[in-house]
């Protein structure tokens, strides 16, 4: 069954419900109010007997069969007239005397229980149903106590049908049943109706995504509906998932595209040195010795490149990440030691070196400062100076890389921390990098919840530096403002 039936089926029961709640309420309320106005004309008409009989004269008369009987059986009860009730008198045994012509010879019997009822009950009375040719009577009988000596020398019983209030509310139930099921049916289209409308923007979502999934295209994205509504919220949240999704994937597509293509010049310079030793390469001992060189030269790249992607697999991989105490000064000098023999004649010097400590992975933060280090070494010619530092700013350690070296133009600048991306392509194949360094200093730096900024000038130099937050954590607003070093730092 589809959402759009159950949702109709919901309402509409909960309609049903209301309504089926709503005539039962109406029904007995007005089954009581007519009940009551019944009770109220039974009253009056005993009050206004109980007068009659009481303005008689009451002096008992004896007879032989009871002190009573005569005036009992006189006409008194005559006297009442209403075409809606009827009147009895009873004696106390409970033997019918007398009753009003329009109850036409059909006498209705006395309750055996009213024989129970004493003087004190003149005011509260029994109120009893019968039911002749289908129609409920409803009576009300009262004792005669005579006033001198206060006995009970009769009963009184005024009996009204209820003919006109069966009728009324078999009325009322025609009227609550009709216009139940007309209101009930007119709701089951309305909740059709807008159910489906409120759904048609759900079914456009999902064919959308239908046909993204068909189409392998996740370029396209689902429409948003103009009001600010849930459905707005959702449709920009699927194509804000959509965006996501779309570059994630493109940045996968690129990265095996880009590790194929690096992998393809070592793999194919290593197979033209096998082709060379196969067709006699190995007879000649100078030739043999220059492939065989040439293929070290390539395994090390390999080698190299496999170890960073490894590298970069674990930083993307953050619960990989060791978290201890590490002294940055010390890590400094550490790596100022390991890029000392690389220097050749560029100048390598510590600048400012504050005792910093921060939590993080040693190794992680320490292959990322050296693969500055041997960048700055590498892009700057001899004479030239590259300048270690580290120092606390802003809530920040701050460990930075300066050189005076070839420096990075304004449109390789954005794209430098990107995997495989390397700004001069002949010079960088030549160096042997594959453009992985900076990516690793990036994915470290954020994997310390810090980031990488670079300044440079274009033979000026540049300054790398990395950003690790000091303990206890800056805000969020504070990491927002991500301070860059001016190439005057340098
Ligand atoms: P690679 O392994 O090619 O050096 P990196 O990711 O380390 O890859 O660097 C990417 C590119 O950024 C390099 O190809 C180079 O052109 C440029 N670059 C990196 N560091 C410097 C620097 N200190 N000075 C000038 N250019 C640099």
């Amino acid at each position: 069954m589809s959402f759009r039936i159950r949702l109709t089926l919901a309402y509409t029961g909960f309609f049903a419900l209301a309504l089926l709640l709503l005539g039962w309420g109406i029904y007995f309320s007005v089954r009581q109010a007519l009940l009551a106005g019944v009770n109220r004309d039974l009253w009056a008409a005993t009050r206004q007997v109980r007068a009659i009989f009481n303005a008689g004269g009451l002096e008992p008369v004896r007879t032989p069969t009871g002190e009573l009987d005569l005036y009992l059986r006189s006409e008194f009860i005559q006297i009442f007239n209403n075409p809606n009730l009827g009147a009895q008198v009873f004696d106390p045994n409970g033997a019918l005397l007398n009753s009003t012509p329009n109850l036409d010879g059909r006498d209705l019997p006395l309750a055996a229980s009213a024989l129970q009822l004493g003087p004190d009950d003149v005011g509260t009375g029994l109120t009893t149903t019968h039911e002749i040719d289908d129609v409920r009577i409803e009576s009300l009988i009262t004792p005669l106590v005579l006033q001198s000596n206060n006995r009970v020398v009769g009963y009184l019983q005024i009996s009204r049908p209820l003919r006109d209030v069966e009728t009324t509310l078999s009325t009322l139930t025609g009227i609550l049943l009709g216009g139940g099921a007309i209101a009930l049916v007119l709701t089951a289209a309305g909740a059709a109706v807008l159910s489906s409308r409120a759904l048609t923007p759900i079914d456009q979502v999902t064919r959308t995504a239908q046909s993204i999934v068909r189409a392998e295209d996740l370029g396209q994205r689902v429409p948003v509906p103009p009001q600010q509504d849930e459905l707005h919220r959702l449709a920009v949240t699927i194509n804000e998932l959509l965006e996501r999704l779309e570059r994630l994937f493109n940045a996968q597509r690129r990265f095996v595209a880009d590790v194929s293509h690096e992998l393809r010049t070592p793999l194919a310079a290593m197979q033209g040195n096998l082709e060379v030793l196969e067709r006699g390469g190995l007879d000649n001992p100078e030739l043999a010795r220059e492939a065989v060189a040439d293929m070290r030269r390539e395994t090390g790249r390999l080698i190299r490149m496999v170890n960073d992607l490894l590298l970069l697999a674990q930083s993307d991989a953050r619960e990989q990440l060791r978290c201890e105490p590490v002294e940055l000064d010390t890590l400094l000098l550490e790596v100022y030691r390991e890029l000392r023999p690389l220097a050749g004649e560029v100048a390598l010097r510590i600048g400012a070196e504050d005792q910093v400590m921060v939590q993080g992975d040693r190794d992680r933060l320490k292959q990322a400062l050296l693969n500055l280090g041997v960048n700055a070494l590498q892009y700057t010619p001899p004479g030239g100076h590259v300048t270690l530092g580290l120092e606390q700013r802003d809530g920040y350690a701050l460990l930075t890389v300066a050189d005076t070296g070839v420096g990075i133009s304004e449109e390789d600048l954005p794209h430098i921390f990107d995997r495989f991306y390397r700004a001069d392509r002949s010079r960088s194949r030549y160096s042997g990098g594959a453009g992985l360094g900076l990516s690793i200093v990036k994915r470290v730096a954020e994997a310390h919840n810090g980031y990488a900024t670079v300044a440079s000038a274009p033979g000026r130099g540049s300054t790398f530096a990395i950003w690790l937050p000091l303990p206890p954590r800056p805000t969020p607003a504070d990491a927002a403002e991500q301070p860059v070093l001016e190439p005057a730092e340098v």
